[in-house]
C-alpha cells in the first residue's frame, strides 16, 4: 500500500516541503511530467520547486507506456548523472503514473522492464517515487501494478516495490480534464467497481473500498447537484477506493478483452473499456444498464465500428491476449471459466464493437 498521502485543494503547493528530507545530497529529482502541461507552465511547471540538478521531462501521452519507452528513459538518466537520483516524480494520468513507477523500479534492478512484467520478478526497492495524479479513475495512484505494452503482451510489473512511496490528491488538477476523457477515465474506476464486486476473487477487503467507490461514482455520474469542486474531490476519492478494490481481487471481462483491443488497434484503456462494456449486458446486466444511464445523462457518444476493418489474425490476436489472463476470466466467471468462454464467443462479441 502506498504509505503517505496529502489530499486537499491546492496540496501541490506542498510538493517542495515533502521532498526535501528526501534529497540525497547533489542527487536530483527527475520529474516526469505529460506533455499536455508544456503549454501551460504557470499550472505545473512554475509552481515547482527545482533545485540543483532536478530536471523535468514532458513525456508524451499519444500512446500508453511501453516497457522500451521505460528502458530508454532509464538509459538517458543513467547516462546523464554518475549516481542514482534523489527520486522519481510523476504528474499526469494513468500513464504517467505508470511509467514513473516503471522508471523507478529500473533504476535499481538490472535487465529491461520486459523482463519485470509479470507477478513478484522484482528483486530489489525502487527509487524513493511520488505519484501526482492530475486525471482520476485509474488508481494507477495507488496499485501495486505498472501496466506496460512489452514485446510479448499488455502486463503489469505487479510488485510491493511498484506502490509510490508518497502520493499528493490535488483535485484542482483534475479541473480541466476534458469531458470525454474525463468520462473515460472515470468510466475506468466504475468498471473497476462493478468486476471487482461481481467477481468471485471477491473477499470482504475488496468489497468494502469496491462498495464505497461504486457509491461515488453513481453520486458523481448521476446526481446534477454536486458542484464540480465537489466532485472533482469525490472522483479522486473513488478512483483511489476503486484501486484498493482491486488491489485484493481483480478485473474482469471488460478489461480482458479491452487489453486485446489495446494490444492490436492501440485502443487506449479508458474509452476501450467502455467500447467493450457496454456490449457486455450477459455478463454484468446490472452494471451495464447503469453505465448506459450515465453515458446517456452526460451526453457521451462511443466509437462504433472499431473492429470493422480488422484481418482474421488481428482478431485471433486479440482473442489470444485477452484469453491469456487467466486471473481475469477465473475472477469474472469462476474456476470453470473456458466451459462458457472460448475465441469464438469473444470474437462474436469483438465484431459487435
Ligand atoms: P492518460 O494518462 O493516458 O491520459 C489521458 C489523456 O488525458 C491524455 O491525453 C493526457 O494528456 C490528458 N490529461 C491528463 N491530465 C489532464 C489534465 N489535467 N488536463 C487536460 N488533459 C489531461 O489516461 P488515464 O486514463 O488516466 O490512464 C490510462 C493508463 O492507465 C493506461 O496506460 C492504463 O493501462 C493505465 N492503468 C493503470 C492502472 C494501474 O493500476 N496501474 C489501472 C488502470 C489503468
Ligand atoms: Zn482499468
Amino acid at each position: 500500500m502506498v504509505p503517505k498521502v496529502v489530499f486537499g485543494k491546492g496540496a501541490f503547493d506542498q510538493i517542495g516541503e515533502i521532498i526535501s528530507p528526501v534529497r540525497n545530497g547533489i542527487a536530483p529529482f527527475i520529474y516526469l511530467i505529460d506533455s499536455v502541461f508544456e503549454n501551460n507552465i504557470s499550472f505545473i511547471e512554475d509552481r515547482i520547486p527545482l533545485r540543483s540538478m532536478d530536471e523535468i521531462i514532458y513525456v508524451s501521452t499519444e500512446e500508453e507506456p511501453k516497457t522500451s519507452q521505460v528502458d530508454e528513459l532509464v538509459n538517458r538518466i543513467n547516462s546523464t548523472y554518475q549516481f542514482a537520483p534523489s527520486g522519481i516524480i510523476g504528474i499526469g494520468g494513468g500513464s504517467i503514473l505508470d511509467l514513473s513507477k516503471a522508471v523507478a523500479i529500473m533504476l535499481t534492478n538490472p535487465g529491461s522492464a520486459a523482463d519485470y512484467q509479470g507477478w513478484d520478478l522484482v528483486k530489489n526497492k525502487a527509487v524513493y517515487h511520488v505519484g501526482i495524479p492530475t486525471i482520476s479513475g485509474t488508481g494507477a495512484e495507488v496499485s501495486r501494478t505498472t501496466v506496460l505494452t512489452g514485446p510479448e503482451r499488455k502486463l503489469g510489473i505487479n510488485s510491493d516495490f511498484t506502490p509510490f512511496d508518497q502520493v499528493i490528491l490535488d483535485p484542482e488538477l483534475i479541473n480541466n480534464v476534458p469531458k470525454n476523457q474525463w468520462f473515460y477515465t472515470g468510466m475506468d474506476c466504475y468498471i473497476h467497481c462493478v468486476e471487482s464486486l461481481n467477481g468471485t476473487y471477491l473477499n470482504a477487503f475488496s468489497q468494502s473500498y469496491g462498495e464505497k467507490a461504486l457509491d461515488l461514482c453513481k453520486e458523481i455520474f448521476l446526481e446534477n447537484d454536486l458542484e464540480k469542486e465537489d466532485a472533482d474531490s469525490k472522483l479522486m476519492m473513488a478512483s483511489w477506493h476503486g484501486g484498493m478494490s482491486i488491489a485484493y481481487s481483480q478485473v474482469g471481462v471488460a478489461h480482458a478483452m479491452s487489453y486485446g483491443l489495446a494490444y492490436v488497434l492501440g485502443t487506449k484503456h479508458g474509452v476501450g473499456n467502455c467500447i467493450v462494456f457496454d456490449k457486455l449486458e450477459k455478463y454484468y446486466p446490472e452494471g451495464v444498464a447503469i453505465f448506459k444511464k450515465m453515458k446517456e445523462y452526460h451526453n457521451i457518444t462511443l466509437p462504433v465500428g472499431v473492429c470493422a476493418d480488422i484481418t482474421s489474425e488481428q482478431l485471433d490476436t486479440m482473442c489470444e491476449v485477452a484469453l491469456s489472463l487467466e486471473p481475469l476470466w477465473e475472477n469474472a466467471l469462476g474456476k470453470d471459466w473456458k466451459s462458457e468462454v472460448n475465441a469464438e464467443v469473444l470474437k462474436k462479441i469483438y465484431r459487435s464493437l
